[in-house]
């Protein structure tokens, strides 16, 4: 069921026949509007031993931990756009991976979104280097943890709502410590640790 792609493989130049692969698809930018799958296991075999070229897989994956400090991938899912292809000692696959972010804008700290797009081009072998090339096992695949690493490398490390975002508003988004003095002690006293307010209030109001 969460294969993306059928034991006998989806011809060259057809869509994958899973139910993620819509007429339409998903616009650049948009939340996926399909089921997301948690796994892309894909059987390579028909590379192998087929007339195959390629394996298409378009569909839905979901991202659920995909997020950085700052951002994360709106709606918990990405589309991938994929193609695998055998290649020496493994396969190779290439496309694109589209979804949404959300964050904060780090100036104004205001909600802010944009288009997540990260091309893909990852090789797949069965004695996988660290951090650089992915698992064959039994000629499968499972696309699902590089397309979500794909996924967070794409966030935005400092989300601005606008390029000339002018910053935060004090009166809107105080930023300075929390005014102990309207809080019931009227002197904090000079160079006292603001963060001490909250224990003068317990004393106080008991
Ligand atoms: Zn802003």
């Amino acid at each position: 069921m969460t294969d993306a792609a059928s034991d006998s493989g989806p011809r060259p130049g057809s869509e994958p026949k899973t139910p993620a692969a819509s007429d339409s698809g998903p616009r650049p930018g948009s939340e996926p509007k399909t089921p997301a799958a948690a796994r892309l296991v894909v059987d390579c075999r028909p590379l192998i031993d087929g007339p195959d070229r390629f394996l298409a897989v378009r569909r839905a994956l979901a991202v659920d931990a995909a997020a950085s400090s700052v951002a994360r991938v709106r709606g918990a899912a990405v589309e991938v756009d994929l193609r695998i292809e055998a290649a020496v000692g493994g396969f190779v696959v290439h496309g694109r991976i589209d979804g949404a972010w959300a964050g904060e804008c780090r100036r104004c700290l205001e909600e802010v979104s944009g288009p997540l797009e990260a091309p893909v081009r990852e090789v797949f072998e069965a004695s996988p280097a660290e951090g650089e090339t992915w698992p064959v096992a039994d000629d499968r695949i499972d696309l699902a943890p590089m397309a979500r690493e794909a996924a967070m490398l794409a966030l935005p490390l400092a989300p601005l709502c606008s390029p000339d975002c002018p910053g935060p508003e004090p009166d809107r988004f105080p930023t300075g410590p929390a005014s102990s003095a309207s809080a019931g002690d009227p002197d904090p006293g000079p160079g006292r640790d603001p963060r001490w307010a909250a224990l003068d209030r317990l004393v106080f109001d008991s």
